[in-house]
């Protein structure tokens, strides 16, 4: 041991002493940090900076943890690396000391907020060749500002020598950091650091330019990737080993996995690694809607762990579509995405950009929500889901399938189907299709939301778990390419389908486009099955000889659905149902052309088939992506209605009005039902600004699962429980936000 390793270690040790890190049982403190704030501060607040009041707010707030910016691209103390830009009113204070001395006071965890990818142009001029340098040798900007390269010495040596300071001078617990991951995908670095590194690692040089079919291009991705990796460990032994083995450096992850394959963090290998997931993931957008921070809740936590803590900064500014960062968010529109997340499993945690705001409104948004965590924290945390439906998703095909497009290849299609499932109150959970051995057993059903680039091993998992049983939803172009993107010569799974396309997949620079909005297209629910009429007659349908098939349950006065996609031609076995088939294209304008050319084919819109004890549904179709752009319920129906069809019996249904998100936990000896009420004037358009009630809400669970008894976390009372026909039944009166039902 060196000198300077043994004065780090005493150090590290006098610290653990003080610090509420450790306490009354072994449990580090990550594992016990349930409520966050931020007070993300500008360069002009340690000029104004009322601790004080702060201090007050933690203690309303019931936070346990706080985030204090520490260094990066400005230092709040006064460093002593003279390139490390100071706060331009820091005068000379320790703020970031000053503070979180005050925070360790309080009994608070602190976590050193970093921020740290560029700099000004004095560092540039210093230290020219760790700076990322476009094909032409131009230094990359970020406005007046140098990005650094994340292969160069900055990260290697620079910045572990900053968390060092800043753990020697004041003993954060751990540190975060919002840029960490450096440079995205959006521009490549021909540094002099990366030419070198990526010429021992492939044994050739930088890809010229982003090309997905490029052997090279490929190359930089995964290297890329392993880099992050990398430097994630890398900042992990530095901070550990300066400040003690709970002194963690936590990075930061964003809870959009496209979000997270534009900057290289791997999610489940980040999340093998991380003892804590901190997510920056602030707020809903249109598309997604509040039940997608429930998704991310649930996402993360398969990857991570259910004893493990996912803290979400939230932002309690107004933050989308407008951005006033100093601007209350309206009440209602934070509150609900605080409640979506926590019954996801996040931890909540509050953000404020400036230690001083005008609109004083948003200091009381979070402190009802902490509160009422605190109180109902045992029934949080710890606890798995209940469900036997597992949403697939796969972070290589958003890379590779997605490539430029992810939003339509990838996140429509699995929106599309999250919102249905939510929609019809089915549980589910995100499976990571690297995981389905380890998951399979648990689920009944597993849905593949066009998972269009599949890896071999990814086709045996899903072969073995049909084979086990498991029934199989998947839509669109799943199968169609291998884990590179590239096309493979049918589907596959075509054996587990029962159907095959006969050619090639085109390759996905050539993948054909919905057709125009000049054209319209539709889905023939299948004529031998048709239901009784009730309306004009044309003299040509064919005769009406049963039952519709249960995959089109609700719709039985109508011979078609609206669709808005294209298909093509597929042979299928005998024996499989095609309960739909493609209308092809024609006008919609003017309105005398909008008449069917060809109204009827045997292009299959959905393929049903039955394999010993599993069911298999293929909808060539993309309706999941469709419902995402459209919100046609009918798509929905129709999506809810496959995975039922395969998914027999669930462990949850729940009947009544509105938009409810359903999220059913298990911990020993109790079920924890979580309801989220999305109904409002605003749910697909944010900010929600009134909470509406709704109610009543008819809730079973299956009677081997409970013992007749129900609490209500939000509402008083203890709704009486029928016992009937092996189910446990119970009505909920009326939902505003939501309610929680512990059930004993
Ligand atoms: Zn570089």
């Amino acid at each position: 041991m060196t000198r300077r390793t043994f004065l780090q270690t005493a150090a590290a040790a006098t610290v653990a002493a003080a610090s509420p890190r450790v306490q009354r049982n072994q449990v580090p403190w990550y594992r016990r940090a349930y409520r966050w704030g931020q007070t993300n501060i500008t360069e002009k607040d340690p000029a104004r900076y009322d601790i004080v009041w702060w201090r007050q707010q933690w203690k309303r707030t019931e936070v346990q943890a706080v985030i204090i910016n520490a260094g990066g691209i400005v230092a709040y103390y006064p460093s002593r690396f003279p390139l490390h830009h100071q706060a331009e009113f820091l005068g000379g204070r320790d703020l970031f000391g000053e503070l979180t001395t005050a925070a360790h006071e309080d009994g608070l965890f602190v976590m050193a907020r970093m921020d740290s990818n560029r700099t000004a142009d004095d560092f540039f001029r210093a230290h020219p060749d760790w700076f990322a340098r476009d094909l032409n040798g131009q230094p990359y900007r970020a406005a007046d500002k140098y990005i650094a390269c994340i292969n160069s010495a900055y990260y290697d040596d620079y910045l572990p020598d900053i968390l060092r300071e800043i753990i020697d001078r004041s003993h954060p617990d751990g540190f975060t950091d919002n840029s960490w991951a450096g440079m995205g995908r959006e521009a490549i670095c021909y540094c002099q650091n990366c030419e070198r590194r990526f010429h021992d690692r492939a044994g050739g040089p930088l890809p010229r330019k982003a090309d997905w079919d490029d052997r090279s291009y490929r190359d930089w991705i995964e290297w890329s990737y392993a880099r992050r990796l990398e430097v994630w460990d890398l900042n992990n032994r530095v901070t550990r080993d300066a400040g003690g083995p709970d002194c963690i450096w936590a990075g930061m992850n964003s809870g959009s996995v496209t979000a997270q394959a534009r900057s290289f963090r791997d999610l489940r290998q980040i999340a093998a690694r991380a003892s804590i997931m901190m997510l920056d993931h602030q707020r809903r957008d249109d598309d997604t809607g509040f039940q997608q921070n429930g998704d991310t809740g649930k996402r993360v936590h398969e990857l991570l762990g259910w004893d493990k803590l996912a803290p979400e900064s939230m932002a309690m500014y107004e933050s989308g579509p407008g951005y006033y960062r100093v601007a209350s968010k309206p009440a209602a529109e934070a509150r609900m995405w605080m409640i979506a997340g926590i019954a996801g499993g996040i931890q909540p945690w509050w953000h404020y950009v400036g230690a001083y705001h005008e609109d004083r409104r948003m200091y009381r948004t979070p402190g009802p929500v902490m509160s009422w965590c605190k109180a109902n924290e045992m029934y949080l945390v710890n606890r798995t889901p209940v469900a036997t439906v597992g949403l697939a998703w796969s972070q290589r095909n958003t890379d590779f399938f997605g490539r430029d497009d992810p939003a339509e290849r990838v996140d429509a299609p699995y929106t599309g189907l999250m919102h249905a499932l939510v929609r019809a109150r089915i549980p589910y959970v995100p499976v990571n299709l690297d995981d389905l051995d380890r998951d399979s057993t648990r689920l009944t059903t597993l849905v593949l939301p066009n998972i269009g680039a599949v890896s071999d091993a990814h086709v045996g998992a899903v072969r073995r778990f049909v084979q086990n049983g498991g029934s199989l939803v998947a839509t669109g172009q799943t199968g169609m390419y291998d884990e590179w993107g590239d096309p493979r010569a049918d589907f596959a799974l075509a054996d587990l389908y029962r159907c095959r396309r006969g050619v090639p997949a085109p390759p996905l620079r050539d993948a054909p486009r919905p057709p125009p909005q000049s054209q319209h297209t539709y889905l023939r629910l299948a004529p031998e099955l048709r239901a009784r009429v009730d309306g004009p007659r044309s003299g040509d349908e064919p005769p009406i000889v049963g039952e519709r098939h249960p995959v089109l349950r609700g719709f039985d006065e109508t011979d078609i659905l609206a669709y808005g996609g294209t298909l093509s031609s597929l042979s299928t076995e005998a024996g499989v149902v095609v309960p739909l088939t493609f209308v092809p294209p024609f006008p919609t304008y003017p309105p005398e052309t909008a008449w069917m050319r060809e109204p009827r084919t045997t292009i299959p819109g959905l393929v049903l088939s039955e394999h010993d004890r599993a069911r298999v549904a293929f909808m060539p179709a993309d309706i999941d992506r469709r419902y995402a752009r459209e919100h046609l319920p009918d798509h929905a129906q129709l999506l809810s209605n496959v995975v039922r069809w395969a998914a027999g019996d669930l462990p949850l249904a729940v009947e009544g009005p509105g938009l409810i998100d359903c999220h059913l936990y298990e911990q020993p000896g109790r079920l924890v039902l979580h309801l989220v009420n999305l109904t409002s004037e605003g749910t697909w358009r944010a900010p929600v600004d009134e909470l509406i009630p709704v109610g009543p809400l008819r809730v079973r669970v299956p009677a081997s699962m409970t013992r007749a008894r129900v609490r209500l976390l939000i509402a008083p009372g203890e709704p009486r429980v029928r016992m009937e026909q092996g189910l446990a039944e119970f009505t909920i009166r009326s939902i505003l936000d939501h309610e929680v039902a512990v059930l004993t």
